[in-house]
């Protein structure tokens, strides 16, 4: 059967995926009112003063906020000229995951391109405007329009995937139609649950594949232009840009570009392999990436939380910062070269698939010491606003439940397809996240 039902249900069912949809999007907007120039947090306490002046009292002002003009043609235009972007540049192609049906699909990897033209595009308009460029001072001052506009855009591009996955497809030999081939977890038949988690395993219009674009670029990339206001607004505003906003922005583009340009990885992650793209996915990779991750640089960027951290805690923080990538991209890098077959001397585990299970190196110190350096990196990006408010350490602990919550999921996917072989690996490699804790 190409589509076998889906029984198992994750974050509770329909009743959780409708409280995520409603929740998540809210806690996004509500980030957008409290950090913006009526700056309404003082420690936990809110002000509520500064607050009214910005939240909408009335439908037409919500209104006015969320299709502003201005801001859906920006968002727009950076959308589908990504698009057009993204089809015409030079790429390499390369092999996905085989699929159920014995398919393989091929992706354009060409995330070098796309990122280095546009930093260079920037650089030339900071050059040609005297570091005084007209898009960034837009996106700093329409933050809460393009929040919501981004969270609208979402749910509509969550709408279009879920509403496609019932049009029948051409068949692999381009006689006939089939159905289109649907995740495993995402065919419940529980319309509410399977839009949140993603019905189609991967919606593609043409060769043209919509997870694996939004997993990476409109998202990243508008995350790295957010800061990059903020500190032109810094920069504009008061005459001097700080260490803590201009780490802030080095630390994340260095995130930002390492993924971008590291883009054949994320063929192998559970996201392109497994999931469905449904609002989960749009949603977290559009909306909630750009406005949460970027919330260090806009708490920075305020006048009154102007902060200078100086040499020594710069130094400790940027070492924070290297020790926790080293952890990651090295424990990644000998995952991703042993199952190249370039790293046959190490230890490990041969499986009923046929493919062995690295129990040696990183790999050999706990089941996903990655996820301890990735955390340790959002740690340190936290560190560099100081400790007035724990809203900039939100990404901190967010990120702990995600990847909480990645573990158990892929505890779970491995089990059941490796059995016994991973049980042996739980045995031998006995932590999960961190050495000696858990
Ligand atoms: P992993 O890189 O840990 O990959 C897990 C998969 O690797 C398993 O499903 C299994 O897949 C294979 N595997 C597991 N153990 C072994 C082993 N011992 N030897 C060989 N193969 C093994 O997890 P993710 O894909 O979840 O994450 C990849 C990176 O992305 C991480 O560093 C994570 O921190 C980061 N990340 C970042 C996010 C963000 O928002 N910033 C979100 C999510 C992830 P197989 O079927 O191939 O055997």
């Amino acid at each position: 059967m190409l589509n076998p039902k889906t029984h198992d249900r994750e974050f509770f069912g329909a009743f959780g995926a409708s409280s995520i949809i409603v929740f998540l999007p809210l806690v996004v907007s509500i980030f957008s009112f409290l950090v913006n120039d009526k700056y309404s947090l003082q420690g936990v306490s809110l002000d509520l003063n500064r607050l009214q002046q910005i939240v909408p009292s009335s439908t037409q002002e919500w209104y006015d906020l969320a299709f502003d003009a201005s801001s859906w043609k920006a968002y727009l235009a950076w959308f589908f000229g990504l698009v057009v972007f993204d089809k015409i540049s030079p790429s390499k192609q390369m092999d996905g995951t085989v699929l159920r049906d014995g398919t393989v699909l091929k992706y354009n990897i060409n995330g070098v391109y796309v990122a280095g033209t546009l930093l260079a595009i920037l650089a030339a308009r900071a050059y040609r405007f005297n570091l005084n460029l007209p898009e960034l001072h837009f996106i700093y001052t329409h933050q809460l329009q393009l929040t919501l506009v981004t969270i609208i855009f979402s749910f509509a591009m969550s709408v279009f995937v879920y509403v496609c996955s019932f049009i029948p497809t051409t068949k692999p030999n381009g006689v006939g139609t089939r159905e289109r081939i649907l995740a495993k977890g995402g065919n419940s038949g529980n319309p509410i649950y399977d839009f949140y988690i993603g019905r189609e395993l991967n919606p593609r219009i043409g060769s043209w594949d919509i997870k694996m674009f939004c997993e990476l670029k409109p998202g990243m990339l508008l995350w790295m232009l957010i800061n990059l206001s903020c500190l032109h607004q810094q920069y504009h505003a008061q005459g001097q840009v700080t260490d803590s906003l201009v780490l802030v922005n080095f630390v994340q583009l260095f995130y930002v570009l390492d993924g971008v340009l590291n883009e054949e990885g994320v063929l192998t992650m559970m996201d392109i392999t497994t999931d469905g793209f449904g609002f989960m996915l749009a949603f977290g990779d559009l909306a909630w990436l750009p406005w949460s991750y970027s919330l260090q640089a806009r708490y920075l960027a305020l006048p009154e939380n102007t902060l200078h951290l100086g040499l020594w805690k710069c130094a400790l923080i940027l070492a924070l910062k290297f020790g926790g990538f080293y952890v990651f991209y090295s424990a990644n890098r000998q995952k991703s070269d042993f199952r190249q077959g370039k790293l046959d001397h190490l230890k490990s585990i041969k499986t009923k698939t046929g493919s062995k299970l690295l129990c040696d190196g990183w790999w050999a110190i706990s089941q996903h010491i990655n996820y301890l350096g990735d955390w340790l990196v959002g740690l340190s990006w936290c560190l560099l606003t100081g400790f007035q408010t724990p809203l900039t350490y939100f990404y901190a602990i967010y990120f702990a439940v995600l990847l909480l919550h990645r573990q158990t999921r892929d505890d779970a996917k491995c089990r059941e397809k490796y059995g016994e072989q991973w049980l042996e690996y739980q045995r031998r490699v006995p932590y999960k996240i961190i050495p000696y804790v858990y």
